[in-house]
């Protein structure tokens, strides 16, 4: 089996619409396409030694063991490297389950396609999984280190890509809720698209004020403004001395006191309950050396629990009592023999990975042991406890119990004026207090601190009692009911017309006055300017524009290649727009039928939201009957007054546009309204050009969908001209002096036919073309070309692009030739292979009134040729 290519898909594709994340494997069986596992002696068992999990592969819904039961009965290598590339990760912790091998039309070459959580663990699991079903076909085993490396390299990339547990808690919120996320730098994470995007990171999002934080990290800013606010503080001083420490514990009020730096966190430098001025000397060489600023607060120490409050907008979300990492006595283990044991617990993990942390042995805890009077060789009675850290954060092995529900009514009241007083949108406030169901002030309970960008995992998953949602208020606050997540999204598809479509419906929507972001053919544009010029219609131009914070309205033309290199951008748009499917790029990818390309152009239609329009050309039986598939209302257009698809639709009630004798109409069930009539529509040329008319109705329906207004609608379509500013390469008529030359970037038969429709009409003069076509399309195609211009010119120049895609030296254009002289017309022609030579060669043989076609490879360059003071020009008599 040879593994000849890999994609790695982002988004709704060819192969499903909800599972965006799919790894597709091109594989060459060479001779093995036939070979069955029945007929190699030692697979299945070589297979269910290594890898056992695969007996719950069903194969059949439902039907447990059915896989294995197809490798004994004998299947395709193929059908093997599905599996086993999904094991792998499954085993890896990932949770994947979509899989199908798909048989293309070239013979002994396979599609495996399976589901990945990590990009990069997909790619590694398909290749391991060729290379495990290649080893077994040959009557090998698999050694047992290889898959034991290969687990690890699996584990190790999940590992790495894991999301800290708050920022994962708030991501998987917002997946429940169907809004879309992405990390977007190291730790920042997008929520949503366009100008209603927001980010967070951990804790903190774009509404958190930097005031708030750099406040709240400023403990003696934090408790001047907390006092000045009639809220509860340890009574301190700051000192950077080591003389003003007596002094200072006397301003206080005397022992027991708490020294900490002054710009401290973790509870590092921190010394608490001192009695002594030799404890508190001790105790100031610590707090001072973790102080950048060398200053060290001295404050009262208060007896009691620490509790944590975490307060999202305004309102106390979770409270919990956070006990410092300790361990209870049962009369027979030693403190140590105690402390292996919890870390034994399989809650605890190292860092933020769990949901607990592990408790680490150092000084502190040796330290803190003896202060009790403890060794660690110590025996504890049953339920006696040893604290074996100062502070009770999660990062030092501590626990939390959450006692939301009992905390005192004043104490939540005072809580939300403590956040409020730093200014943080999301504040966890520091409490201690020997009881929190009492008021603070009954107490004797303090605030110590406000933090910015609080931990959630106490709460999210406490060691005790009722875990809290406390990520979902914070979406709440991020994005309020009404408020959309993102910018609407109209996507564009079909073999021809897109880029005219999305440059017209992008200037449909921008008379609303909004900023329209939209991707092309020929460059990504926001509003009025060019972003970034190039072939712009897949998933990282929509991403660009997607990602922009000024984008008010998308507009995507969402061509083929993207869909099924790497998926679309987005999960679900608002508009999806298809054109038509006509036989192009056929034979690429693997998409060798015009029936799967309306399958991958069927990928927009399907991701149409719902409540949303998916608009389609009644005219074109396949894309008329993608209306089955979409879950959103359709929106029929038609260039024929009696097309029965059309008609039915009205009946029904339907939003529908058309054309009837020279007018374009917008039809709602039993109500019709004039748009405009085609002559008004510059775009059309007058009228002459249909296949322009019923893109003008594809946007028009877009448009019209998405809330522009009729009026404005006439006022775009009446000001957009296909003129070579606008839209290059499409349908320029240029008048050249006494005649006119058309520029048109038709590169496929149903283009050239469209553009074929409007010769035809032309009915001065000769119809002169300058033809050719890309040498990567297939032979019938290239000879179609031919015949078509055959059949609508006087003459003919066969030229061929520079840029031969394969194919030798006037090959495509020999075919183009076989094509035209089989069609036993009347039309001339002659070859001039170079592009610029041939045009020259058809601008002088021009007579006034004639029309010289042109399809030309770079429209920019033919254009210029035409310009008066192009050299294409026939000298002036
Ligand atoms: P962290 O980064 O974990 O918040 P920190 O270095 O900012 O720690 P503080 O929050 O000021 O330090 O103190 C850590 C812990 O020490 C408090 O949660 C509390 O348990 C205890 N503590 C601090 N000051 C006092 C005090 N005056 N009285 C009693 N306990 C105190
Ligand atoms: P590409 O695949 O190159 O991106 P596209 O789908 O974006 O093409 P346009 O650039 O808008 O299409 O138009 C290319 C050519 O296709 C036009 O110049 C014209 O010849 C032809 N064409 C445009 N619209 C249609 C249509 N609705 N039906 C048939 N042919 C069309
Ligand atoms: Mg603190
Ligand atoms: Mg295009």
């Amino acid at each position: 089996v040879e593994l000849l290519r890999i994609l790695t898909l982002a988004g709704p594709n060819y192969w499903s619409v909800e599972r965006p994340n799919l790894i597709v494997l091109r594989l060459d069986l060479e001779a093995k396409s036939e070979l069955k596992t029945a007929d190699i002696p030692g697979f299945h068992g070589g297979l269910t030694r290594l890898l056992p999990g695969l007996e719950s592969h069903h194969c059949i819904p439902g039907h447990w063991g059915g896989f294995l039961e197809e490798v004994q009965a004998g299947t395709s290598l193929a059908h093997v490297v599905e599996h086993i590339a999904l094991e792998l990760q499954y085993i890896a912790g990932m949770n994947v389950g979509f899989s199908r091998t798909h048989w293309t039309a070239t013979a002994g070459i396979a599609l495996v396609v399976f589901e990945y959580e990590q990009a990069e663990a997909g790619r590694v699991a398909g290749r391991a999984a060729v290379h495990l079903v290649n080893t077994l076909a040959q009557g090998q085993d698999y050694p047992l280190e290889e898959l034991i490396q290969d687990l690890g390299e699996l584990r190790q990339i999940r590992a790495e890509a894991a999301l800290g547990p708050s920022t994962e808690a708030i991501v998987r919120e917002c997946e429940v809720r169907g809004i879309p996320w992405q990390e977007r730098a190291q730790g920042m994470i997008q929520f949503g698209y366009g100008c209603y995007q927001r980010r967070i990171q951990a804790t903190q999002t774009n509404f958190t004020s930097i005031l708030g934080v750099e406040l709240a990290g400023d403990k003696e800013g934090t408790k001047r403004m907390l006092a000045e606010a009639g809220i509860p503080i340890p009574h301190g001083t700051v000192i950077r001395r080591e003389q003003d420490l007596a002094p200072a514990i006397q301003a206080v009020g005397g022992y027991p006191v708490v020294l900490k730096p002054l710009d401290g966190n973790h509870g590092r430098g921190i010394t608490l309950d001192i009695h002594t001025l030799v404890q508190a000397q001790v105790a100031y060489d610590l707090a001072v050396a973790e102080s950048r600023a060398g200053r060290v607060i001295v404050e009262r120490f208060h007896r009691g629990h620490d509790h944590r409050i975490l307060v999202v907008n305004g309102q106390v979300i979770a409270v919990a009592q956070r006990v410092p990492a300790h361990v209870t006595g049962d009369g027979t283990l030693t403190i140590a023999e105690l402390v292996a044991q919890v870390n034994r617990d399989p809650q605890r993990g190292e860092g933020h990975d769990n949901v607990l942390t592990k408790i680490i042995w150092d000084e502190t805890t040796e330290s803190i042991l003896s202060h009790q009077g403890y060794q660690p060789g110590t025996v504890l009675r049953r339920g006696e406890v040893a604290y074996l850290k100062r502070t009770a954060n999660l990062s030092t092995g501590g626990t939390a119990v959450d006692c939301t529900d009992a905390m005192h009514p004043e104490n939540v009241w005072l809580a939300v004026r403590a956040a409020a007083a730093v200014g943080l949108d999301i504040a966890g406030i520091d409490v201690v207090t020997t009881d929190i169901t009492q008021p603070l002030r009954a107490t004797d309970g303090v605030v110590v601190e406000v933090n910015a960008a609080p931990g959630f995992r106490m709460h999210y998953r406490p060691s005790q009692g009722l875990a809290r949602n406390v990520a979902a208020p914070v979406v709440d606050g991020l994005f309020p009911t009404g408020v959309p997540h993102r910018v609407p999204i109209i996507a564009i598809t079909g073999t021809n017309g897109k880029t005219t479509t999305t440059r017209l419906t992008a200037h449909l929507v921008k008379q609303m006055g909004k900023v329209v972001g939209f991707t092309t053919t020929d460059g990504t544009y926001v509003g009025d300017y060019l972003v970034e010029p190039g072939d712009n219609t897949g998933p990282q131009s929509a991403r660009l524009i997607l990602n922009d914070p000024l984008v008010q309205v998308a507009v995507l033309e969402s061509a083929r290649g993207g869909i099924l290199r790497s998926g679309l951008a987005f999960a679900e748009c608002d508009v999806g727009v298809v054109l038509n499917v006509a036989a192009d790029h056929l034979g690429s990818y693997d998409i060798d039928t015009i029936d799967e390309m309306a399958k991958v152009k069927g990928v927009v239609a399907e991701v149409v939201r719902p409540g949303g329009t998916v608009v389609l050309n009644a005219d074109d039986g396949r894309v008329a009957a993608m209306a089955e598939r979409s879950r959103g209302r359709v929106a029929y257009f038609s260039l024929h007054a009696d097309n029965p698809i059309l008609r039915t639709h009205r009946r029904r009630g339907g939003l529908a546009a058309g054309y009837d004798q020279g007018e374009l109409w917008l039809y709602q069930g039993d109500w019709t309204s004039r748009i405009l009539r085609a002559v008004e529509v510059p775009l059309t040329l007058g009228g002459r050009v249909p296949f322009m008319i019923a893109n003008a109705l594809a946007a028009t329906l877009a448009a019209f969908a998405q809330g522009v207004t009729l009026e404005q609608i006439r006022q775009g379509l009446r000001t957009f001209t296909a003129s070579a500013t606008q839209t290059p390469g499409r349908m320029n008529l240029i008048p050249v002096g006494a005649f006119h030359a058309l520029v048109d970037y038709a590169h496929n038969p149903h283009g050239y036919a469209a553009v074929a429709d409007f010769v035809r009409s032309w009915h001065e003069g000769l119809r002169i073309g300058v033809i050719g076509g890309p040498g990567d399309r297939r032979d019938e195609d290239l000879v179609q070309l031919g015949e078509i211009a055959g059949r609508v010119f006087d003459w003919v120049i066969i030229k061929e692009d520079d840029d031969r895609r394969g194919r030798s030296w006037g090959e495509a254009a020999e075919l183009i030739r076989a094509g035209l002289t089989q069609t036993g017309t009347a039309c001339r022609w002659e070859m001039i292979l170079d592009e610029t030579t041939a045009i020259r060669t058809a601008l002088s043989k021009a007579t006034p009134g004639s029309l010289v076609v042109v399809f030309p490879e770079q429209v920019k360059r033919a254009l210029e040729l035409m310009r008066p003071d192009g050299h294409g020009l026939p000298a002036q008599p």
